[in-house]
């Protein structure tokens, strides 16, 4: 897959809505208030559309034959409407999953709403919150099912959403060009917990494993540790942390490198090796960088070991744990260029934790199509149908 460097650019700055694809159908919905909830362990998803009105400069410039006279330029500047359909995205805490269907009530429930498209496990566990808070119907769709759409979707459709993570490079983001072809892969989504899903083709995917130690061990064993039970300060305490005051590392075995066996000096040997016997207090930010590194690590062999069993050469990382931080990007990737030496390529996605709810929102759109959902499978019109379907 071809890919791109971008300077200056980062991951942040970009993912907030996606811009769909400019399509005919679009404009069936260009009023319509459609959205899709994903409602997990930790954290709620909402995907809503809406459609952007704003104006844009054309420059038409005239034949360079042209000769310029006083008042009258070579070129012409015109202003145009344009709309653009954009998927927007918004996430909550399941503590404030009431608040999440406030925000829904006032801004996305309209007269014609009858049914709200759902997936997660609080499809089910909060469906009769949602059914009495909303006077709507819950339309469950299946997790994983959704969570591979939503991949499919964003790989084949939105302009650099996968990139490679190189920390000491000119460009710190590789960002790939969107391509047709893009089967087989891993996934590897890291939410509360992880699962590890083979996809080979549209409709063929098989969750292959998965581990309870994922971002809710993160967050759960981060706040025990440090008394903070705010996601982010966990991770910028984590940011300013040094692990190898809690870790032992080789070097603190060996008192250097353990060469022959090819492991430097600095490896991690033991994840919090050294708070049993060493006696002083620790940094929050030391043990939360540990806490990071010793997940991130874990999930980055697991992913290259099931990556070498199935013979897949393309692991891309989702769920909301990453949040594109980079220490977490860079653990992942380093773990994997280290146990696969670089024969297994680590990638990452700017809308990381929104995949499931963009797979509810496609399902629910492909519903509401007027061309109707495709029920032949394999689906002979799929690269169509994703454009069709809005
Ligand atoms: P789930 O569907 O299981 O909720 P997500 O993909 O939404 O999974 O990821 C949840 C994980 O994301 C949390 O366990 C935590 O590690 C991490 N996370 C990222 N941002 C936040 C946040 N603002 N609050 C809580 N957890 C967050």
């Amino acid at each position: 897959m071809a890919d791109c460097a971008r300077k200056g650019r980062t991951r942040d700055s970009m993912d907030k809505s996606i811009t769909l694809p400019p399509d005919e159908i679009f404009r069936n919905l260009e009023n319509a208030k459609r959205f899709a909830i994903d409602i997990g362990g930790s954290l709620t998803k909402l995907a809503y559309y809406s459609t952007v009105q704003h104006k844009v400069a054309k420059v038409r410039s005239f034949d360079h034959t042209a000769k310029e006279t006083e008042g009258d330029p070579l070129y012409e500047i015109s202003v145009q409407e344009e709309i653009t359909a954009r998927l927007h995205f918004i996430k909550f805490e399941n503590t404030y999953i009431e608040t999440c269907l406030d925000f829904i009530k006032d801004h996305l429930v309209n007269t014609e709403t009858k049914v709200i498209k759902a997936t997660g496990g609080g499809a089910y566990k909060f469906k009769e919150l949602i059914e009495k808070k909303l006077r709507l119907k819950v339309d469950k769709e299946d997790e994983m099912t959704c969570l591979i759409k939503g991949c499919n979707f964003v790989l084949r459709n939105i302009p650099h959403e996968a990139f490679v993570y190189a920390k000491h490079a000119d460009s710190e983001f590789r960002f790939q060009n969107t391509h047709p072809d893009i089967f087989p892969y891993l996934l590897i989504n890291i939410g509360s917990g992880v699962s590890i899903v083979k996809v080979e083709s549209e409709d063929k995917f098989e969750r292959i494993g998965g581990s309870s130690i994922g971002g809710g061990t993160f967050w759960g064993l981060g706040a025990l540790l440090t008394k903070t039970k705010r996601f982010d300060e966990l991770l910028q305490l984590a940011s300013r942390g040094q692990h190898s005051s809690v870790d032992m590392l080789v070097k603190d075995i060996y008192g250097g490198a353990y060469s022959s066996l090819g492991l430097t000096g600095d490896l991690i040997a033991s994840s919090f090796g050294k708070s049993a016997t060493t006696d002083k207090e620790f940094s929050k930010e030391d043990m939360a960088k540990s806490l990071l590194h010793m997940i991130s690590n874990d999930i980055g062999q697991l992913a290259c070991l099931y990556a070498r069993l199935h013979n897949l050469s393309r692991v891309y990382f989702g769920g909301f744990f990453i949040r594109g931080h980079p220490v977490t990007m860079h653990t992942i990737t380093y773990s994997i260029n280290f146990f696969t030496k670089g024969e297994v390529q680590a990638l990452f996605l700017r809308h990381e934790g929104y995949l499931g709810a963009i797979g509810a929102f496609l399902k629910g759109a492909e519903e509401d199509s007027p061309v109707g959902p495709c029920f032949r499978s394999p689906c002979p019109c799929a690269a169509l149908a994703y454009v069709v379907m809005f």
